[in-house]
């Protein structure tokens, strides 16, 4: 039997042509990017080199990028009057630096197959060959004496070098389209739509076909102290038209243990928040890189717009390779501690502006609260509440403002309404004794309350209509009422034969005020359980149906109802009594929002049928 060789996978240029052209291809645009990105490259090193050496110098002092298109030939042009190339740097950096990233490329794909490489791949020089036959190098090196060079090749293992044309300093390249790639990449349009995208922000002008097509100004490499409010709102509109003015930005600025910059806008958010839409651009060094930035900052901070710059991040390589490096989740902390720091300082320092904005961050700051415990602990302070006013405004306060004035003697309760309309009454029965009501209206709130009591351990969030409050209910003159006695004790019976329900608890009290009959209150622990049974999508709950009607003993209605001579001949409760009883039960439901429309048919042919015997 033959013994096995062991072997290794080589790769040769020849086979990575189709590797790249396969997985990029959708990507391939990326090519100007890079190009474009060695132009500026370069033309940075001859400015720093020309600091201290003697430097050719061309006729055209300025340092500039032109994009040159030939649509009839497909050709397209990258000219810079950078550093340039002589031709030992050719063979070295173009011919094997180069390829050498090709190559690893294509090692890395080998090995980790399809998941493994996605997007944004440092292919550098390489990346022309995704779009051209034929590539053709002119250079010129800046050192006075160098000598043109020229160098040709179809992307294949062997190229072609000897000496150039050029006479100014700087490099050309000219590519030979692709016959499916020529029109886009000589298009105009197209590629002044790719400059802008990738390369807006670079420190040279880049021209296309002589006019300039990049902005140049990336306001976040600028020191916070040297900019106004109004740069950074028209920074804010360049980048994201449409979308009105944001609340506020935030500058960072980080040089240890990383360097990061970047702005990031608060910005103002429809009523739901679509956070699978990143609105954060990440920048290497001023180049465009990616919008996805969910693998670089936690998800809750994507609603946020704006850029970072990471110029020393790796960005090169594939997402696998992003996720496990431990600087992405220095940064990810870094930037919510920056966001959360921001958020207190306004709302200790700059309180009425903050109380302006508030009420559309808050979403925004809940929800990064729950996601993430960092955040929750930093941005505490930043947390308010609003409490509706019972005449006049509403006002917003923190959590320890708010349990400040609580009348409540273990200052722990918040109480809350999440429904103006079906927790009206009990809301306003509430105000009428001048406790504090906070609104807590969004979806999010339900999981936020729930979040906080564990959280900080000294709050607990009732609902207005849960319980009721000691204050609404007429103080006990310590004599026992024999006649308020008997009439509760006759409304016990009354209902409890009206309703045949022992779900339903009848609770008769002499409230403060005479205008309300009844209500329904749900205790906040089984309407929490209910409403968690019916997220997870149980239809039947057994908590649902739980439930105490309060019975005013100081409504005249309610009064009469609980009125001695109840009872009929038979010993039963009158039947007419019983069925107003019932429908102050009804109502209480109906006020409430807890009827089902089965319910509501029923409960409206009793009406009916009430109001038949009544004409
Ligand atoms: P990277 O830019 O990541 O080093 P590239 O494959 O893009 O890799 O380029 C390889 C090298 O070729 C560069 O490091 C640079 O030295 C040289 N080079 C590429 N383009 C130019 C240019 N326009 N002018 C001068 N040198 C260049």
């Amino acid at each position: 039997m033959e013994t096995m060789e062991k072997g290794r996978l080589s790769v040769h240029t020849e086979n990575i042509l189709p590797v790249i052209k396969k997985w990029l291809y959708s990507e391939k645009e990326i090519f100007i990017r890079e190009l474009v990105s060695n132009a500026h490259d370069a033309i940075e090193k001859v400015r720093k080199v020309s600091l201290t050496e003697e430097v050719y110098q061309s006729e055209d002092e300025e340092y500039a990028i032109d994009l040159k298109l030939d649509r009839e030939n497909g050709i397209l042009i990258i000219e810079d009057n950078g550093i340039g190339m002589t031709s030992d740097e050719v063979k070295n950096y173009i011919a094997s630096i180069a390829f050498s990233g090709a190559e690893k490329f294509a090692e890395k794909y080998l090995k980790e197959g399809d998941n493994g490489i996605i997007g944004h791949f440092g292919l550098g020089f390489y990346s022309c060959f995704m779009v051209s036959k034929k590539v053709e190098i002119e250079s010129r090196s800046f050192q006075p004496d160098a000598e043109p060079v020229r160098w040709i090749s179809d992307g294949g293992e062997e190229y072609e070098i000897g000496p150039g044309q050029r006479s100014k300093r700087g490099t050309e390249i000219k590519l030979h389209l692709n016959d499916e790639d020529a029109a886009e990449f000589t298009d105009l349009a197209r590629v002044s739509e790719l400059v802008r995208r990738y390369l807006d922000f670079l420190s040279v002008p880049i021209r296309i076909d002589g006019a300039q097509v990049n902005r140049q100004k990336p306001l976040w490499t600028q020191t916070p102290a040297s900019l106004k409010k109004e740069d950074y709102a028209e920074f804010y509109k360049y980048m994201f038209p449409h979308q009105g003015e944001p609340l506020f930005h935030i500058h960072l600025n980080v040089d240890h243990p990383f360097r990061l910059q970047g702005i990031l806008y608060f910005p103002r958010l429809a009523h739901e928040m679509d956070l699978n839409k990143s609105n954060v651009k990440i920048y290497c060094q001023q180049v465009f890189v990616t919008d996805q930035a969910q693998e670089l900052i936690p998800q809750f901070l994507t609603v946020l717009q704006g850029v970072i710059d990471l110029p020393e991040l790796p960005l090169n390589v594939s997402r696998s390779y992003i996720q496990n490096e431990p600087v992405v989740r220095k940064i990810a902390s870094h930037i919510i501690k920056k966001v959360a720091d921001r958020l207190v300082q306004e709302c200790k320092s700059n309180r009425e502006e903050y109380e302006k904005i508030w009420n559309e961050i808050a979403p925004f700051v809940k929800y990064g609260m729950l996601s993430d415990e960092r955040f929750y602990d930093q941005a505490k302070d930043a947390l308010l509440l609003e409490v509706l006013g019972s005449e006049g405004p509403n006002k917003l306060v923190t959590v320890e403002e708010y349990l400040a004035e609580s009348k409540d003697p273990e200052g722990k309760k918040v109480h809350y309404v999440s429904d103006l309309q079906t927790q009206g009454q009990a809301l306003r029965m509430l105000q009428k004794q001048g406790i504090e009501v906070v609104h807590l209206g969004t979806m999010i709130d339900s999981h936020f309350t729930g979040f906080l009591e564990v959280k900080r351990g000294d709050v607990k969030f009732v609902r207005v209509d849960s319980e009721i409050h000691e204050h609404a209910l007429e103080s006990d003159s310590g004599i026992v009422d024999e006649a308020n006695k008997d009439i509760k004790s006759r409304l016990q019976d009354l209902f409890k034969e009206a309703l045949e329900n022992d779900k339903v608890t009848i609770r008769p009290e002499a409230l403060k005020t005479d205008e309300i009959p009844a209500m329904i209150l749900l205790p906040e622990h089984l309407r929490r359980m209910a409403e968690m049974s019916a997220l997870w999508g149980e239809k039947e709950n057994p908590f649902a149906s739980e439930h105490t009607l309060l019975l005013n003993t100081r409504n005249p209605l309610i009064q009469k109802l609980g009125s001695p001579g109840i009872l009929g001949s038979d010993g039963s409760a009158d039947s007419k009594k019983k069925r107003v009883a019932r429908q102050v039960y009804h109502l209480s439901r109906l006020a409430q929002g807890a009827a089902s429309p089965a319910d509501m048919e029923k409960y409206a042919q009793e009406i009916f049928s009430l109001l038949q015997d009544m004409v």
